[in-house]
Protein backbone atom coordinates (compact mmCIF):
# COMPACT_ATOMS: atom_id res chain seq x y z
CA UNK A 1 0.00 0.00 0.00
CA UNK A 2 1.30 2.79 -1.12
CA UNK A 3 -0.43 5.57 -1.07
CA UNK A 4 -0.03 8.79 1.36
CA UNK A 5 -1.80 8.03 4.37
CA UNK A 6 -4.83 10.48 5.16
CA UNK A 7 -6.61 11.23 8.29
CA UNK A 8 -10.45 12.61 8.79
CA UNK A 9 -9.77 15.38 9.03
CA UNK A 10 -6.86 16.55 6.34
CA UNK A 11 -8.56 13.96 3.73
CA UNK A 12 -9.65 15.45 0.21
CA UNK A 13 -11.67 14.80 -2.66
CA UNK A 14 -8.64 15.73 -4.43
CA UNK A 15 -6.07 13.43 -2.59
CA UNK A 16 -7.09 10.61 -5.51
CA UNK A 17 -6.45 7.32 -3.89
CA UNK A 18 -5.20 7.23 -0.21
CA UNK A 19 -4.77 5.22 3.28
CA UNK A 20 -6.75 5.79 6.04
CA UNK A 21 -5.85 3.74 9.59
CA UNK A 22 -8.46 3.49 12.35
CA UNK A 23 -11.40 1.27 13.96
CA UNK A 24 -13.94 -0.42 12.26
CA UNK A 25 -17.00 1.59 14.14
CA UNK A 26 -19.58 0.28 11.97
CA UNK A 27 -20.58 -2.15 8.84
CA UNK A 28 -23.63 -1.90 7.49
CA UNK A 29 -24.14 -4.82 4.83
CA UNK A 30 -27.19 -3.92 2.54
CA UNK A 31 -26.47 -7.36 0.10
CA UNK A 32 -25.08 -5.39 -2.95
CA UNK A 33 -23.31 -3.21 -1.12
CA UNK A 34 -21.44 -2.73 2.30
CA UNK A 35 -21.06 0.47 4.18
CA UNK A 36 -18.22 0.36 6.58
CA UNK A 37 -17.35 3.59 9.03
CA UNK A 38 -13.76 4.08 10.06
CA UNK A 39 -12.90 6.02 12.92
CA UNK A 40 -9.52 7.91 13.78
CA UNK A 41 -8.80 10.25 17.03
CA UNK A 42 -10.79 12.97 14.35
CA UNK A 43 -13.79 11.49 13.02
CA UNK A 44 -15.34 8.95 11.14
CA UNK A 45 -14.89 8.15 7.25
CA UNK A 46 -17.40 5.91 5.27
CA UNK A 47 -16.53 3.24 3.14
CA UNK A 48 -18.47 2.39 0.63
CA UNK A 49 -18.25 -1.44 -1.32
CA UNK A 50 -20.22 -2.32 -3.69
CA UNK A 51 -19.97 -6.10 -4.50
CA UNK A 52 -19.76 -5.71 -8.10
CA UNK A 53 -16.45 -3.22 -8.13
CA UNK A 54 -14.55 -4.84 -5.07
CA UNK A 55 -12.07 -7.77 -5.27
CA UNK A 56 -14.51 -10.84 -3.58
CA UNK A 57 -11.99 -11.72 -1.00
CA UNK A 58 -11.23 -8.11 -0.07
CA UNK A 59 -15.24 -7.79 0.04
CA UNK A 60 -15.50 -10.96 2.28
CA UNK A 61 -12.68 -10.31 4.32
CA UNK A 62 -13.75 -5.93 4.69
CA UNK A 63 -17.66 -6.61 5.58
CA UNK A 64 -16.59 -9.67 7.83
CA UNK A 65 -14.24 -8.14 10.42
CA UNK A 66 -15.73 -7.40 13.99
CA UNK A 67 -16.56 -3.74 15.30
CA UNK A 68 -13.59 -2.15 16.69
CA UNK A 69 -10.90 -4.20 14.75
CA UNK A 70 -8.32 -1.93 13.97
CA UNK A 71 -7.65 -1.68 10.18
CA UNK A 72 -5.58 0.19 7.25
CA UNK A 73 -8.14 0.62 4.46
CA UNK A 74 -6.40 2.09 1.19
CA UNK A 75 -8.65 2.96 -1.77
CA UNK A 76 -10.09 6.01 -3.86
CA UNK A 77 -11.36 8.99 -2.24
CA UNK A 78 -14.87 9.55 -3.99
CA UNK A 79 -17.52 12.49 -3.92
CA UNK A 80 -20.98 11.70 -1.93
CA UNK A 81 -23.33 13.96 -0.60
CA UNK A 82 -24.88 11.36 1.60
CA UNK A 83 -21.78 11.51 4.25
CA UNK A 84 -21.08 14.13 6.70
CA UNK A 85 -17.35 14.29 5.19
CA UNK A 86 -18.74 14.49 1.32
CA UNK A 87 -16.85 11.70 0.17
CA UNK A 88 -16.26 8.10 1.03
CA UNK A 89 -13.66 6.04 -0.01
CA UNK A 90 -14.26 2.81 -2.58
CA UNK A 91 -11.59 0.41 -1.36
CA UNK A 92 -9.27 -1.57 -2.92
CA UNK A 93 -6.84 -2.95 0.04
CA UNK A 94 -6.84 -3.73 3.19
CA UNK A 95 -4.72 -4.57 5.99
CA UNK A 96 -5.54 -5.50 9.50
CA UNK A 97 -3.70 -4.76 12.27
CA UNK A 98 -5.24 -6.57 15.25
CA UNK A 99 -8.71 -7.98 15.54
CA UNK A 100 -11.37 -6.82 17.68
CA UNK A 101 -12.69 -9.88 20.64
CA UNK A 102 -16.51 -9.69 20.85
CA UNK A 103 -18.61 -9.26 22.82
CA UNK A 104 -17.26 -5.66 23.16
CA UNK A 105 -17.28 -4.63 26.55
CA UNK A 106 -18.85 -1.87 26.17
CA UNK A 107 -20.12 -0.09 23.08
CA UNK A 108 -18.61 3.51 21.47
CA UNK A 109 -21.77 4.49 19.57
CA UNK A 110 -24.27 2.64 21.19
CA UNK A 111 -26.87 5.22 22.71
CA UNK A 112 -27.45 2.47 25.99
CA UNK A 113 -26.99 4.31 29.25
CA UNK A 114 -24.39 2.75 31.03
CA UNK A 115 -23.21 3.09 34.42
CA UNK A 116 -20.23 5.22 35.13
CA UNK A 117 -19.02 2.50 37.39
CA UNK A 118 -18.84 0.45 33.88
CA UNK A 119 -17.11 3.03 31.78
CA UNK A 120 -14.50 3.31 33.86
CA UNK A 121 -13.69 -0.59 34.24
CA UNK A 122 -13.24 -0.38 31.09
CA UNK A 123 -11.99 3.12 30.45
CA UNK A 124 -9.78 2.43 27.22
CA UNK A 125 -13.09 1.72 25.64
CA UNK A 126 -15.40 4.25 27.10
CA UNK A 127 -11.81 6.96 26.18
CA UNK A 128 -13.38 6.10 21.98
CA UNK A 129 -15.94 8.32 22.52
CA UNK A 130 -14.77 11.49 21.19
CA UNK A 131 -17.11 13.02 23.75
CA UNK A 132 -14.94 11.53 26.60
CA UNK A 133 -11.98 12.28 25.00
CA UNK A 134 -12.94 15.48 24.45
CA UNK A 135 -12.94 16.47 27.89
CA UNK A 136 -9.25 14.96 27.70
CA UNK A 137 -8.37 17.60 25.00
CA UNK A 138 -9.69 20.20 26.87
CA UNK A 139 -7.70 19.09 30.34
CA UNK A 140 -4.49 18.88 28.09
CA UNK A 141 -5.76 22.88 26.70
CA UNK A 142 -5.95 23.93 30.10
CA UNK A 143 -2.80 22.71 31.37
CA UNK A 144 -1.09 24.77 28.21
CA UNK A 145 -2.97 27.82 29.07
CA UNK A 146 -1.81 27.42 32.89
CA UNK A 147 1.88 27.44 31.54
CA UNK A 148 1.46 30.08 29.48
CA UNK A 149 0.03 32.06 32.10
CA UNK A 150 2.32 31.29 34.69
CA UNK A 151 5.42 32.07 32.07
CA UNK A 152 3.51 35.28 31.29
CA UNK A 153 3.49 37.01 35.45
CA UNK A 154 7.05 35.36 35.79
CA UNK A 155 6.69 32.05 37.16
CA UNK A 156 9.11 29.63 37.27
CA UNK A 157 7.64 25.90 37.04
CA UNK A 158 9.72 23.46 39.21
CA UNK A 159 8.95 19.93 40.49
CA UNK A 160 8.94 18.50 44.25
CA UNK A 161 9.03 15.40 45.86
CA UNK A 162 6.00 13.17 45.76
CA UNK A 163 7.68 10.98 48.60
CA UNK A 164 7.48 13.09 51.49
CA UNK A 165 8.86 12.34 55.54
CA UNK A 166 5.74 14.98 56.81
CA UNK A 167 2.03 16.08 55.67
CA UNK A 168 1.28 19.77 55.54
CA UNK A 169 -2.63 19.59 55.10
CA UNK A 170 -3.34 16.95 58.38
CA UNK A 171 -2.59 13.57 59.48
CA UNK A 172 -6.15 12.16 58.43
CA UNK A 173 -5.56 12.10 54.73
CA UNK A 174 -2.08 10.91 54.53
CA UNK A 175 -1.40 7.40 52.62
CA UNK A 176 1.48 6.20 54.01
CA UNK A 177 4.75 4.56 51.85
CA UNK A 178 7.18 2.03 53.07
CA UNK A 179 10.55 3.61 52.20
CA UNK A 180 13.69 1.35 52.37
CA UNK A 181 12.59 0.82 56.25
CA UNK A 182 11.30 4.43 57.10
CA UNK A 183 7.94 5.80 57.41
CA UNK A 184 7.05 7.79 54.52
CA UNK A 185 3.92 9.46 52.86
CA UNK A 186 2.51 10.61 49.27
CA UNK A 187 2.57 14.06 48.91
CA UNK A 188 -0.77 15.88 49.60
CA UNK A 189 0.50 19.43 48.09
CA UNK A 190 3.76 20.57 47.25
CA UNK A 191 2.93 23.02 50.43
CA UNK A 192 6.27 22.56 52.39
CA UNK A 193 8.58 22.70 49.21
CA UNK A 194 6.85 25.42 47.49
CA UNK A 195 7.15 27.80 50.87
CA UNK A 196 11.22 26.58 51.76
CA UNK A 197 11.74 27.72 47.90
CA UNK A 198 10.79 31.38 48.45
CA UNK A 199 13.88 31.70 50.70
CA UNK A 200 15.99 31.12 48.18
CA UNK A 201 15.66 33.58 45.53
CA UNK A 202 13.06 31.54 43.48
CA UNK A 203 11.00 34.17 43.84
CA UNK A 204 7.94 33.16 41.66
CA UNK A 205 7.53 28.91 41.37
CA UNK A 206 4.45 27.11 39.92
CA UNK A 207 4.14 23.03 40.06
CA UNK A 208 1.21 21.26 37.96
CA UNK A 209 2.00 17.74 39.81
CA UNK A 210 -0.53 14.67 41.40
CA UNK A 211 -1.25 15.39 44.99
CA UNK A 212 -2.73 12.34 47.17
CA UNK A 213 -5.17 12.37 49.63
CA UNK A 214 -6.86 9.24 51.46
CA UNK A 215 -10.33 11.35 51.14
CA UNK A 216 -13.10 8.56 53.10
CA UNK A 217 -15.36 10.30 52.07
CA UNK A 218 -17.04 9.47 48.80
CA UNK A 219 -18.24 12.44 46.89
CA UNK A 220 -18.35 13.76 43.34
CA UNK A 221 -15.44 16.13 43.94
CA UNK A 222 -13.23 14.35 46.02
CA UNK A 223 -10.58 11.87 44.32
CA UNK A 224 -7.62 10.04 46.25
CA UNK A 225 -5.63 11.25 43.39
CA UNK A 226 -6.10 14.55 41.67
CA UNK A 227 -3.81 17.30 39.87
CA UNK A 228 -2.66 20.42 42.01
CA UNK A 229 -1.69 23.67 40.36
CA UNK A 230 0.13 25.58 42.87
CA UNK A 231 1.84 28.88 43.22
CA UNK A 232 3.92 30.42 45.47
CA UNK A 233 5.40 33.89 45.82
CA UNK A 234 7.77 35.99 47.59
CA UNK A 235 7.86 39.76 48.34
CA UNK A 236 4.05 40.12 48.78
CA UNK A 237 2.39 43.20 50.77
CA UNK A 238 -0.34 40.97 51.20
CA UNK A 239 -2.80 38.06 50.12
CA UNK A 240 -4.29 40.78 47.80
CA UNK A 241 -1.34 40.58 45.60
CA UNK A 242 -1.64 37.01 45.16
CA UNK A 243 -5.58 37.20 44.14
CA UNK A 244 -4.17 39.61 41.61
CA UNK A 245 -2.19 37.42 40.06
CA UNK A 246 -4.45 34.69 40.41
CA UNK A 247 -7.36 35.92 38.84
CA UNK A 248 -5.37 37.67 35.86
CA UNK A 249 -4.14 34.07 35.01
CA UNK A 250 -7.98 32.31 36.04
CA UNK A 251 -9.07 34.89 33.07
CA UNK A 252 -6.49 34.21 30.67
CA UNK A 253 -7.00 30.30 30.94
CA UNK A 254 -10.63 30.48 30.54
CA UNK A 255 -10.66 33.07 27.79
CA UNK A 256 -8.31 30.80 26.00
CA UNK A 257 -10.40 27.62 27.13
CA UNK A 258 -12.94 29.45 24.70
CA UNK A 259 -10.75 30.61 22.25
CA UNK A 260 -9.36 27.45 21.33
CA UNK A 261 -11.21 24.59 22.43
CA UNK A 262 -14.30 25.22 20.08
CA UNK A 263 -13.56 21.97 18.32
CA UNK A 264 -13.63 19.96 21.74
CA UNK A 265 -16.33 21.81 23.22
CA UNK A 266 -18.42 21.21 20.20
CA UNK A 267 -17.98 17.37 20.69
CA UNK A 268 -18.99 17.57 23.73
CA UNK A 269 -22.02 20.21 23.76
CA UNK A 270 -20.92 22.56 25.90
CA UNK A 271 -20.02 26.21 26.17
CA UNK A 272 -18.05 27.88 28.48
CA UNK A 273 -18.62 31.48 29.65
CA UNK A 274 -16.10 33.78 30.73
CA UNK A 275 -16.58 35.12 34.53
CA UNK A 276 -17.27 38.48 35.14
CA UNK A 277 -14.15 40.46 36.66
CA UNK A 278 -12.94 41.47 39.10
CA UNK A 279 -14.01 38.88 41.00
CA UNK A 280 -16.08 39.94 44.06
CA UNK A 281 -14.64 39.67 47.10
CA UNK A 282 -16.95 38.12 50.46
CA UNK A 283 -15.25 37.57 53.73
CA UNK A 284 -16.24 34.37 55.55
CA UNK A 285 -18.17 36.31 58.22
CA UNK A 286 -19.79 38.05 55.47
CA UNK A 287 -20.66 34.59 54.29
CA UNK A 288 -21.95 33.18 57.44
CA UNK A 289 -24.41 36.31 57.63
CA UNK A 290 -25.78 35.87 54.21
CA UNK A 291 -25.90 32.24 55.20
CA UNK A 292 -27.86 33.26 58.31
CA UNK A 293 -30.24 35.30 56.64
CA UNK A 294 -31.08 32.30 53.91
CA UNK A 295 -32.22 30.62 56.77
CA UNK A 296 -29.61 27.95 57.46
CA UNK A 297 -28.19 27.14 60.44
CA UNK A 298 -25.16 28.11 60.59
CA UNK A 299 -22.24 29.97 63.12
CA UNK A 300 -19.26 31.75 63.15
CA UNK A 301 -16.51 29.50 63.83
CA UNK A 302 -18.60 26.53 61.60
CA UNK A 303 -17.52 25.27 58.54
CA UNK A 304 -19.21 26.49 55.45
CA UNK A 305 -19.76 23.38 54.20
CA UNK A 306 -20.97 21.85 50.69
CA UNK A 307 -24.40 22.85 51.63
CA UNK A 308 -22.73 26.79 52.43
CA UNK A 309 -20.77 26.93 49.61
CA UNK A 310 -23.32 25.79 47.24
CA UNK A 311 -26.03 28.74 48.76
CA UNK A 312 -23.51 31.43 48.56
CA UNK A 313 -22.80 30.08 44.80
CA UNK A 314 -26.47 30.99 43.93
CA UNK A 315 -26.49 34.01 45.97
CA UNK A 316 -23.87 35.05 43.31
CA UNK A 317 -25.53 33.44 40.47
CA UNK A 318 -28.27 35.39 41.03
CA UNK A 319 -26.01 39.14 41.18
CA UNK A 320 -24.10 37.91 37.31
CA UNK A 321 -21.00 36.13 39.30
CA UNK A 322 -19.66 32.63 38.38
CA UNK A 323 -16.36 33.36 40.25
CA UNK A 324 -15.39 35.34 44.05
CA UNK A 325 -13.28 35.52 46.85
CA UNK A 326 -14.30 33.96 50.20
CA UNK A 327 -11.49 35.92 52.01
CA UNK A 328 -10.41 35.56 55.75
CA UNK A 329 -11.68 32.35 56.87
CA UNK A 330 -11.26 31.50 61.02
CA UNK A 331 -7.59 30.59 61.63
CA UNK A 332 -8.96 26.84 63.54
CA UNK A 333 -10.18 25.79 60.09
CA UNK A 334 -6.88 26.44 58.51
CA UNK A 335 -3.65 24.46 57.92
CA UNK A 336 -0.65 25.71 60.86
CA UNK A 337 1.05 27.46 57.56
CA UNK A 338 -1.47 30.11 57.37
CA UNK A 339 -0.93 33.74 58.55
CA UNK A 340 -3.10 34.96 61.41
CA UNK A 341 -4.92 38.37 61.35
CA UNK A 342 -3.42 39.84 64.55
CA UNK A 343 -5.99 39.82 67.14
CA UNK A 344 -8.23 38.33 65.87
CA UNK A 345 -9.70 34.53 65.41
CA UNK A 346 -9.51 34.97 61.65
CA UNK A 347 -6.31 34.35 58.83
CA UNK A 348 -4.96 35.75 56.10
CA UNK A 349 -6.19 33.19 53.75
CA UNK A 350 -8.87 32.80 50.91
CA UNK A 351 -11.02 30.52 49.08
CA UNK A 352 -11.90 30.63 44.84
CA UNK A 353 -15.10 29.60 44.85
CA UNK A 354 -16.64 28.62 40.84
CA UNK A 355 -20.47 28.23 41.09
CA UNK A 356 -21.15 27.53 44.44
CA UNK A 357 -17.48 25.27 44.92
CA UNK A 358 -14.50 25.67 46.22
CA UNK A 359 -11.76 25.21 44.06
CA UNK A 360 -8.79 26.22 45.16
CA UNK A 361 -7.41 27.98 48.72
CA UNK A 362 -4.39 30.02 49.28
CA UNK A 363 -3.30 32.65 51.32
CA UNK A 364 -0.50 34.57 53.28
CA UNK A 365 1.62 31.99 54.87
CA UNK A 366 2.87 32.94 58.26
CA UNK A 367 7.29 33.99 57.26
CA UNK A 368 8.44 34.16 61.09
CA UNK A 369 9.96 31.72 62.55
CA UNK A 370 8.60 31.83 65.81
CA UNK A 371 5.52 32.44 65.30
CA UNK A 372 5.37 29.53 62.81
CA UNK A 373 6.73 27.16 65.90
CA UNK A 374 3.93 28.15 67.60
CA UNK A 375 1.58 27.21 65.49
CA UNK A 376 2.60 24.15 64.65
CA UNK A 377 2.38 23.34 68.23
CA UNK A 378 -1.49 24.79 68.49
CA UNK A 379 -2.46 22.24 65.92
CA UNK A 380 -0.73 19.86 67.72
CA UNK A 381 2.09 18.90 65.58
CA UNK A 382 5.72 18.14 66.09
CA UNK A 383 8.27 20.88 65.22
CA UNK A 384 10.65 18.52 65.06
CA UNK A 385 9.44 16.68 62.54
CA UNK A 386 9.22 19.48 60.23
CA UNK A 387 12.90 20.76 61.35
CA UNK A 388 13.97 20.93 57.90
CA UNK A 389 10.90 22.61 56.51
CA UNK A 390 11.53 25.27 59.81
CA UNK A 391 15.22 25.16 58.78
CA UNK A 392 14.47 27.38 55.86
CA UNK A 393 12.54 29.97 57.88
CA UNK A 394 16.15 30.34 60.32
CA UNK A 395 18.01 31.63 57.86
CA UNK A 396 15.79 34.75 56.07
CA UNK A 397 12.77 34.58 55.10
CA UNK A 398 10.58 36.81 52.85
CA UNK A 399 7.16 37.57 53.35
CA UNK A 400 4.88 35.62 50.56
CA UNK A 401 2.01 33.89 49.28
CA UNK A 402 -0.36 30.91 47.29
CA UNK A 403 -2.44 29.09 46.08
CA UNK A 404 -3.25 25.12 45.50
CA UNK A 405 -6.32 24.37 42.70
CA UNK A 406 -7.44 21.18 41.89
CA UNK A 407 -6.94 21.67 38.11
CA UNK A 408 -10.17 18.37 37.47
CA UNK A 409 -12.11 20.66 39.81
CA UNK A 410 -11.86 23.63 37.97
CA UNK A 411 -12.40 21.82 34.69
CA UNK A 412 -15.47 19.92 36.17
CA UNK A 413 -17.06 23.55 36.76
CA UNK A 414 -16.03 25.01 33.59
CA UNK A 415 -17.53 21.84 31.60
CA UNK A 416 -20.46 21.41 34.14
CA UNK A 417 -18.89 17.46 34.07
CA UNK A 418 -20.87 16.51 37.58
CA UNK A 419 -18.97 14.62 38.74
CA UNK A 420 -14.63 15.50 39.18
CA UNK A 421 -14.08 11.64 38.01
CA UNK A 422 -15.28 12.27 34.45
CA UNK A 423 -12.51 14.55 34.30
CA UNK A 424 -9.83 11.93 34.87
CA UNK A 425 -8.48 9.24 32.82
CA UNK A 426 -7.75 6.01 35.38
CA UNK A 427 -9.86 7.99 38.63
CA UNK A 428 -8.50 6.46 42.05
CA UNK A 429 -11.01 6.41 45.23
CA UNK A 430 -11.62 4.53 48.09
CA UNK A 431 -13.55 1.74 46.19
CA UNK A 432 -11.14 1.87 42.67
CA UNK A 433 -7.48 1.54 42.06
CA UNK A 434 -7.68 -0.36 38.41
CA UNK A 435 -7.31 0.16 35.94
P1 LIG B 1 -12.43 20.43 50.37
O1 LIG B 1 -12.74 21.24 51.60
O2 LIG B 1 -13.30 20.75 49.22
O3 LIG B 1 -12.29 18.98 50.66
P2 LIG B 1 -9.77 21.24 50.93
O4 LIG B 1 -9.99 22.59 51.51
O5 LIG B 1 -9.54 20.08 51.83
O6 LIG B 1 -10.97 20.89 49.92
P3 LIG B 1 -7.23 22.18 50.05
O7 LIG B 1 -6.31 21.52 51.00
O8 LIG B 1 -7.58 23.58 50.25
O9 LIG B 1 -8.56 21.30 49.90
O10 LIG B 1 -6.62 21.92 48.57
C1 LIG B 1 -6.58 22.91 47.55
C2 LIG B 1 -7.45 22.52 46.38
O11 LIG B 1 -7.13 21.21 45.93
C3 LIG B 1 -8.93 22.46 46.68
O12 LIG B 1 -9.52 23.73 46.61
C4 LIG B 1 -9.43 21.55 45.59
O13 LIG B 1 -9.60 22.22 44.36
C5 LIG B 1 -8.29 20.56 45.42
N1 LIG B 1 -8.54 19.34 46.18
C6 LIG B 1 -8.32 19.11 47.48
N2 LIG B 1 -8.65 17.87 47.84
C7 LIG B 1 -9.10 17.27 46.71
C8 LIG B 1 -9.58 15.96 46.42
N3 LIG B 1 -9.64 15.02 47.35
N4 LIG B 1 -9.95 15.67 45.17
C9 LIG B 1 -9.87 16.62 44.21
N5 LIG B 1 -9.42 17.87 44.41
C10 LIG B 1 -9.04 18.20 45.66
MG1 LIG C 1 -9.38 24.39 50.95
Amino acid sequence: MAFPVKDTATIGIEDGEVTVKGWIQEIRNLGGISFIVIRDRFGTLQVTAPKKKVDPALFEELTTLPRETVVSVSGEVKASNQTELGLELIPSALEVHSIAGSPLPLGVVDKVNVEFDTRLNSRFMDLRKPEVRAVFSLKSLLCELIAEAMRMHGFSEVHTPKVVASGAEGGATLFPVEYFGKKAYLAQSPQLYKQMLMSTGMDRVWEMAPAFRAEHSNTVRHVSEFISFDGEMAWIENQKDVMDVMEAVMQHTIAGMIERGGKHLETLGKEITLPKAPYPILTYSDCIERLQKAGMDIKDGDDLGTEGEKVIGDIMAAEGYDMYWIMEYPTVEKPFYIMEKEGTPYSHSFDLDYRGQEISSGGQREHRYDVLVSRLEEKGLDPASFSSYLDAFRYGMPPHGGWGIGVERLLVKMLDLGNIREAILFPRDMHRLSP
